[in-house]
């Protein structure tokens, strides 16, 4: 490839990147908002971690991160599949991508309640400081040793929109060098700030 195509195709996958960057802040913002409308889906909450933990199974494989998913067969919720999905893909994909090799990643669904379900993503990673954990679910926050690794910080401030825009919500739990456990929890059915 010439120089000048070289220099094109990476100006191309910069504003590529940009773009994206611009459309997951303004999901951020329409969701935190209620711009964004949610929909009001008969969900299986368990199909769907299910099916999010089968989507990641390669890229675990390929990093020999070995990813266990625990959910009952059936749970009934209210909510939108789509931003659920997002949500679960984002917290899945950091527990991998902040995992070393020969580790494990567990995620697991449970009910509380009658009313609400709890999802677990936990991990045997890297960990958050306790100086750090406050701040990771803000806008373009990183922690010092992510630098290195692909993200703009945006995928945390999305993951809680989501939960709180069904009147739920995420916490992390983490230990340096040991791990960390987001919690998810959701009203089964939510009234939706729609
Ligand atoms: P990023 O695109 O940088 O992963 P996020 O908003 O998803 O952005 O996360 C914000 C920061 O929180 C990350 O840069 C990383 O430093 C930290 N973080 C998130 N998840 C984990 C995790 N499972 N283990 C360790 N650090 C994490």
């Amino acid at each position: 490839m010439g120089e000048y195509e070289g220099m094109a195709a990476s100006t191309i996958e910069e504003c590529d990147r940009l773009l994206d960057m611009i459309n997951t802040m303004l999901m951020i913002s329409k969701t935190e908002s209620g711009v964004n409308k949610l929909s009001r889906e008969e969900i299986d909450l368990a199909g769907l971690v299910r099916e999010a933990c089968e989507l990641f199974e390669p890229t675990a494989e390929d990093k020999k991160v070995s990813l266990s998913c625990d959910a009952p067969t059936r749970s009934h919720f209210i909510g939108d599949t789509r931003m659920i999905q997002r949500m679960l893909s984002n917290l899945i994909d950091n527990a991998i991508k902040y995992t070393p090799s020969g580790r494990t990643v567990s995620i697991s669904l449970s009910e509380n309640n009658e009313r609400e379900a709890v999802i677990t993503v936990k991990d045997t990673g890297v960990g958050i400081s306790p100086i750090d954990l406050p701040r990771i679910f803000e806008r373009f926050y990183r922690c010092d040793q992510s630098r290195s690794k692909p993200g703009v910080g945006l995928g945390l401030s999305l993951a809680r929109a989501i939960a709180r825009a069904h009147s739920g919500d995420i916490v992390a739990m983490s230990t340096l060098n040991q791990g960390s456990t987001f919690t998810i929890t959701l009203p089964k059915s939510p009234p939706l700030r729609a």
